[in-house]
């Protein structure tokens, strides 16, 4: 008898395990992979504190650095001017994991126009200061 229920649990079980391994195959492919990026990098939360010190983030975070220069996309200054710089996701990677690796979601600014915004506050001062400089060279 005892055994019986045994197995009958463990059936049970075993199909509980089938039909959630189904539901997770009707998910695409690509919709799996894209919710792991957002979700974990070796194990990590891309919203932790440990993100920014993975080899991943410091690589795209020098793309960004080498990309747009070590100078505030918002106010200008650069470490020249003892400005501290940051590479700062322009939608929160706490909101939107999934663009934490992606460098068009980064912007560099100094320590205190970064410090100034907080996760509510998306602007994209690369956009503003574009805009800004086609302003400048018409007017010239
Ligand atoms: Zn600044």
């Amino acid at each position: 008898m005892n055994i019986g229920k045994k197995l009958a649990n463990k059936e049970r079980q075993r199909i509980a395990a089938l039909k959630r391994k189904n539901a997770l195959l009707r998910k695409s492919n690509n919709e799996l992979s894209e919710e792991w990026k957002a979700r974990k990098l070796r194990g990590i939360r891309v919203e932790s504190d440990a993100f920014l010190q993975t080899y991943e983030w410091r690589k795209v975070r020098m793309e960004a650095l080498k990309k747009y220069g070590a100078k505030c996309q918002c106010c200008g200054t650069t470490p020249a001017h003892g400005a501290i710089m940051n590479v700062d996701h322009i939608k929160p990677r706490k909101l939107f994991p999934s663009f934490a690796l992606d460098i068009n979601n980064l912007q560099i600014l100094c320590h205190d126009c970064n410090h100034g915004k907080g996760n509510w506050d998306m602007t994209d001062w690369r956009q503003k200061n574009k805009i800004d400089c086609q302003q400048d060279d018409s007017q010239q």
